[in-house]
């Protein structure tokens, strides 16, 4: 039995309503900035519960552009999370500024005790990653962001409508960011990204900022990009964006449909699961004894098991500048050995999920 990572050829199989839509948009010309774009963004801003939503070309842009409004740049430093995926690293640095990294828990957030003595003269804002679907701790987090004035922006590309107690990723900051790239849990057919925000001035700054700056066709009122959600895709999005909580739903099913069962098993460790707190599984992962056999032995039964990640994003080639060294971040080395990450796609089949569970106790039992 083949387990898959995604599906998403079965999720876009049935969609001659969205091919309809298609046909009758492109006659209309209406390409950058046009009608399903405001369509999309309105509902979007409803689906997490904010005022504001803002389409723009990636989820890294999502995270940049609210920095670079929050007046973040050259030689200013964020703080963020070591574990996280390269985009928010990315985003941080093409304004200029310098990522500084604090170790995640086992929750795979950063561990918020560690975030005051991470800051300095040089700290402009916070980006806390709500890694996996997992939210950071946002309560004590916004304590100490504003006993220090610092500002923040939420990376919620892999938690749309997680929540602690009901309050919502993206809602908690200045700003929370979004990704629909194909692989997350709300998706389209390429990048994009989107911003959610309560405050009206960054609003109209994002606004600008994505759009070159500019005020009309003739008047530019400040320096901004190029990144803009294209209309074509947001189409895609206002046919999907209705399934979301469904989505959501089914994922979190199929992780607890794992973790009760491979929480069983003497080898894996499921990670805590506190209560109050919704997880959205963009990634299904746990701690695994003899991860790399486990892995291997997974690969060969035909499930598309992976690692997010192998190496320690403090520790790539292409960070070395920042100055970072082997045992920096302890936990983020040991999730590096000991985290693997199951398929939990929506459209999992319970055989599917069971052929899992029985290939992983069957690696463990020595069969
Ligand atoms: C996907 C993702 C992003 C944004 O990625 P894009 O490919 O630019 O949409 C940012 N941070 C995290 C943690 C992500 O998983």
């Amino acid at each position: 039995m083949k387990v898959r990572y995604s599906y998403l050829p079965q999720q876009f199989g049935q969609i001659h309503d969205l091919l309809d839509a298609i046909a009758k948009f492109v006659p209309t010309g209406d390409f950058t900035l046009g009608a399903p774009l405001r369509e999309f963004e309105t509902r979007f801003a409803k689906l997490i519960g904010a005022k504001h939503a803002i389409g723009v070309g990636s989820g890294t842009d999502a995270i940049k552009l609210p920095l670079k409004a929050l007046g973040v740049g050259h030689g200013d430093e964020v703080i963020t999370a070591a574990n996280t995926f390269i985009a928010t690293v990315g985003a941080i640095a093409e304004i200029g500024a310098k990522p500084v990294f604090v170790d995640c828990d086992d929750t795979f957030c950063m561990n918020v005790s560690q975030v005051e003595r991470a800051i300095g003269p040089k700290t402009k804002a916070i980006v806390p990653v709500h890694f996996t679907g997992y939210m950071t701790e946002m309560e004590p987090l916004m304590a100490i962001a504003a006993k220090h004035a610092l500002p923040m922006v939420e990376d919620a590309c892999q938690a749309i409508l997680a929540d602690i107690g009901g309050k919502r990723a993206g809602t908690w900051a200045a700003a929370g960011a979004f990704s629909l790239h194909p692989l997350k849990n709300l998706n389209v057919w390429g990048d994009g990204g989107v911003v959610v925000t309560n405050d009206d001035a960054m609003d109209k700054k994002l606004r600008l900022l994505r759009n070159h700056g500019m005020r009309n066709r003739d008047e530019i009122e400040i320096l901004g990009y190029n990144s803009r959600l294209d209309t074509l895709q947001a189409l895609v999005g206002n046919w999907l964006i209705d399934q979301t909580g469904d989505i959501t739903a089914k994922r979190i099913a199929n992780a607890e449909y794992y973790d009760a069962h491979l929480g069983k098993i003497k080898g894996i460790r499921i990670p805590p699961r506190q209560a109050n707190r919704r997880r959205v599984y963009h990634l299904y992962v746990v701690f695994a004894e003899r991860r790399d056999e486990l892995l291997a032995h997974c690969v060969k039964h035909g499930i598309e098991a992976k690692v997010h990640y192998p190496i320690p994003l403090y520790l790539q080639d292409g960070l070395r500048h920042l100055g970072y060294k082997e045992g920096d971040f302890p936990i983020s080395d040991a999730h590096a050995t000991s985290i693997i990450t199951f398929p939990t796609d929506q459209h999992l089949s319970r055989e599917e999920q069971d052929h899992v569970i029985k290939t992983v106790r069957e690696f463990y039992s020595g069969r």
